[in-house]
């Protein structure tokens, strides 16, 4: 008889049809930032989920015009003209991102260093031009982030000299992640993934299945060296494939060693699993620039946070508590 062909899913279905209702995953991605920014999530009522996602999108822009190096007129890079001669009062928010910058440098023991600036602007990835060995190390004494002098009690900055220069690079994807899960939270989201190029957070699952994160093989765009299982977390990759241009057989990359103002060699790519994606990018980028071993020994050092590092010759190294998970 024909209506017992009909199973419960597509009567349900047929339900959703006619009262209008259409749970399902949605989605949207732009290019914000300089990369590539995606929201998905599930929401039982089409439009509320879809008022969700342009908030976090209208949030994303906001964050790239108060904090972007390439746009003249952020309070960025207000701060970066002004800053050697006064003291330039900031919003609160890009005053807390900085002092958070301050505290990972201290962790990290310099290798998170938002100065790295005062040389790295002298790469240009677009034209593929570096500093000539001169210039660099003229300008190598300005990477230095106790250089960056903040007050608490008007939210200003002040640089100790001239020549310093700050990019938030490494942490401010990681920060407009945090704000966009914040933000979905408040509209009732339960169930969601945000990505900023290499910087994602989970919250919640797949529909009672953990997500399935892919670690890129740093040399072959299309395959992954890993795949992590991830629900209610946040993970963050930094590599030397995102931003890079190669001269003289020289791979010249977006991620610079404070110590010599050139890109790190010996690691390929990092990736950092935790609770928030401001730590978690800033974590992966030091622990790039901090090698294998001492990287390693951070992050086993931190509760909560395992990683995954590839290094030059393409070998896997993972912390302590994904080898445990891994094993059955
Ligand atoms: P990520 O992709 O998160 O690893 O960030 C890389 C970005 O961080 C670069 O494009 C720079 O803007 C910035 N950066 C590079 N070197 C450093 C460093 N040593 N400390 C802090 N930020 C850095
Ligand atoms: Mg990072």
């Amino acid at each position: 008889m024909y209506p017992h062909k009909v199973g419960p899913l597509l009567l349900l279905a047929l339900a959703m049809f006619i009262t209008g209702v259409r749970a399902e995953w949605l989605s949207d991605e732009q290019a914000i930032m300089g990369t590539a920014v995606r929201v998905e999530l599930w929401h039982e009522d089409d439009t509320v989920g879809r008022a969700a996602i342009d908030a976090v999108m209208r949030d994303m822009y906001r964050i790239d015009r108060l904090m972007s190096t390439y746009k003249e007129d952020s309070e960025l890079s207000r701060v970066n003209r002004e800053a050697a001669t006064r003291p330039v009062a900031m919003s609160r928010e890009l005053f807390d991102l900085i002092s958070r910058s301050l505290e990972v440098s201290e962790i990290t023991e310099g290798a998170f260093d938002i100065t790295y600036a005062s040389v790295g602007h002298l790469y240009n990835f677009r034209r593929k031009t570096r500093p000539s060995d001169e210039i660099l190390e003229k300008a190598l004494p300005a990477i230095d982030y106790r250089h960056v002098l903040l007050n608490k009690e008007n939210h200003s900055i002040k640089f100790k000299r001239q020549g310093v220069r700050i990019d938030l690079g490494g942490i401010a994807k990681g920060h407009a992640v945090d704000r966009a899960i914040t933000l979905l939270q408040a509209r009732g989201i339960t169930q969601a993934i945000v990505s900023a190029g290499g910087d994602s957070r989970i919250i919640g699952d797949r529909r009672g299945r953990p997500w399935m994160v892919g670690v890129r093989d740093p040399r072959r765009e299309k395959e992954m060296a890993a795949i992590l299982p991830l629900s209610d977390t946040a993970v963050s990759t930094s590599g030397d494939y995102e931003r890079y241009f190669e001269l003289d057989g020289v791979r010249y990359h977006h991620i610079i060693s404070p110590a010599s103002g050139r890109p790190v060699t010996g690691i390929r790519s990092v990736t950092v699993v935790g609770q928030d994606s401001t730590t978690m990018d800033a974590l992966s980028t030091s622990v790039f620039v901090m090698g294998v071993e001492k990287g390693l020994s951070l992050i086993e050092s931190l509760p909560d946070v395992e990683a995954v590092i590839i290094d030059a010759a393409g070998r896997m190294h993972y912390s302590s508590g994904l080898l445990r998970r891994q094993s059955p």
